[in-house]
């Protein structure tokens, strides 16, 4: 007789493990089945924590070399040396994915290694390398995403990559070529520019950063082109061969005209990401994906069959950890008869650039989009008196608030720590704070967080320092 748990988890991603922890914080006996042989998903393997570190590990070099002589620091002889670069973000990425598996321990979560497919309600049969049957009153889906596929181009993880082949190159390549302006076409573009590469992204649409608010988008791509990234917008690659020296992309007007050929020695592939549910014995239950291929769930996260969850990039909406965390907590507080909620409104969104982009709530061209009456206050960082300091001026913060109630209905900023920056202003709208309320607050003199509280005062046009 197989144990019966009252959760199983299929996906030990940020989505999986963090229900999987709150599901046994609140006495329930919960199992997590995860198949890639360590547990942390997309995110802490070949998502945000690797990427952070080679981010982090490219900006003090690029310092070294470029920057911290301005500040009378001067380094002679500044070598990359990218094999120990490489071993550091290999280690954090282990260090944090052990994290876990002592995490489940402390929980008493039943960690099960291998490939989880569901077989009947309740059964889920596990193969790889602990074969066996479990059954459960409740299954949480989370498996998360995968990188979307361009037709044409084949991704073979070493010339053509996805992020998952951009965070292990290598050696520098001499040029690479980006396909998709997105979060992940900028943050490794970034990275690669830095240790040396001659960066070109080519975008589909005329702008970059889709998502974002449409000033800071041009923001970002004036600093971004400013510090020798390239960009091809309004284009799309329709083909790739490899060749001896690289591969060679057909590039075409997004509008239509005549393609030309771009050679690169690497290229990167960025446009986005699909939901992953492949094997997973979705039929067994009555469950189908959706045209988009995400699973459908009601505002419980509970799909079509009885005791069946999804949470995470699984479901759609951002493809975000924190979002996928927040569903985990959310989805495990339901199960044990608990009202969990998320609030979508106040789900940040952080662009780990350089400067940062950070972003929450409504962006302006949403607010005209539903005609919604608002007010701005901008502040920019030249007059913040700890960037200038720091000699990291470039950016600014913008506020929209509702022009009747002055609540908060979004922020965007891009400037030094913008993504640590922004959090005090998720807080003011998840506690629906106005615009008036944040400005009153005291900042601690002399921080960046002064231009939070001075984009508050200009919704009202009466800054102190601009
Ligand atoms: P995932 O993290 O994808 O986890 C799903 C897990 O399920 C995987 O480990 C998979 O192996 C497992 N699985 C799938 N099917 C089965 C099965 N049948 N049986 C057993 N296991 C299975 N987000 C941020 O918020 N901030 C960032 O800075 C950030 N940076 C990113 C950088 C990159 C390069 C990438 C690719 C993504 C980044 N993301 C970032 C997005 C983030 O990684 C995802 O939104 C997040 O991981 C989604 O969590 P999840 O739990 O839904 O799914
Ligand atoms: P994305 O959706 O952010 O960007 C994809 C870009 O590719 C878009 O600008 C799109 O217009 C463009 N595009 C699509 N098809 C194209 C084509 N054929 N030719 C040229 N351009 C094309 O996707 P991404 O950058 O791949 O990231 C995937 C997901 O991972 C995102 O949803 C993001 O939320 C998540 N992620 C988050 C972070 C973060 O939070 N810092 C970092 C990395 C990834």
């Amino acid at each position: 007789m197989s144990e019966q748990f009252d959760v199983v988890v299929v996906g030990g991603g940020p989505g999986g493990y963090v229900c999987a922890i709150r599901a046994a914080q609140l006495g329930l006996k919960v199992a997590c089945v995860e198949k890639r042989g360590a547990l942390g998903g997309t995110c802490l393997n070949v998502g945000c924590i690797p990427s952070k570190a080679l981010l982090h590990a490219s900006h003090m070099y690029e310092a070294a070399a470029h920057h911290v002589g301005d500040l009378g620091v001067e380094v002679a002889g500044v070598t990359l040396n990218l094999p120990k670069m490489m071993a550091h973000k290999d280690k954090v990425v282990t260090d944090n994915t052990g994290g876990i598996e002592f995490l489940f321990k402390k929980n008493k979560v039943t960690y099960v290694k291998g490939a989880g497919r569901i077989t009947a309600p309740g059964a889920i049969e596990v193969t790889g390398e602990q074969p066996q049957t479990l059954t459960t009153k409740n299954i949480v889906i989370a498996t998360g995403s995968d990188v979307t596929p361009l037709p044409g181009v084949q991704i073979d993880e070493e010339s053509i990559v996805s992020s998952t082949g951009a965070l292990k190159l290598a050696s520098v390549p001499k040029t690479l070529i980006v396909i998709g302006a997105g979060v992940i076409g900028l943050e490794l573009g970034s990275v690669w520019r830095r240790l040396g590469a001659e960066v070109t992204v080519v975008e589909f649409l005329d702008y970059i950063l889709p998502p974002m608010d449409g000033e800071v988008r041009k923001q970002a791509q004036r600093t971004l082109s400013k510090q020798g990234l390239n960009f091809l917008l309004g284009h799309k690659v329709t083909g790739a061969a490899k060749t001896n020296e690289g591969v060679a992309l057909t590039v075409e007007p997004a509008a239509g005209g005549d393609a030309q050929t771009l050679t690169a020695d690497v290229v990167l592939v960025a446009i986005g990401r699909r939901p992953y549910t492949e094997g997973l014995g979705l039929e067994s239950v009555g469950l189908s994906t959706n045209a988009r291929g995400f699973i459908e769930v009601d505002h419980d996260y509970q799909t079509k069959a009885q005791g069946v969850f999804a949470i995470g990039d699984v479901i759609g909406g951002q493809m975000l950890a924190h979002k996928a965390e927040e569903e985990g907590v959310a989805v495990a507080e339901l199960i044990a008869g608990q009202s969990g909620h998320v609030n979508y409104g106040a789900i940040p969104s952080v662009v780990y650039t350089s400067p940062e982009i950070a972003m929450v709530g409504k962006t302006e061209e949403q607010l005209k989009a539903e005609g919604v009456a608002y007010k701005v206050g901008k502040f920019p960082f030249t007059a913040n008196g700890r960037a200038r300091a720091n000699a990291d001026t470039e950016g600014f913060v913008k506020v929209l608030a509702d022009a009747k109630t002055d609540r908060v209905l979004g922020c965007h900023i891009i400037g030094p720590q913008a993504g640590d920056l922004l959090q005090e202003v998720v807080v003011a709208m998840e506690f629906g704070a106005s615009s008036e309320d944040v400005a009153r607050s005291s900042h601690a003199h002399p921080q960046l967080g002064e231009a939070i509280k001075e984009a508050m005062l200009a919704v009202d046009k009466r800054p102190l320092h601009i």
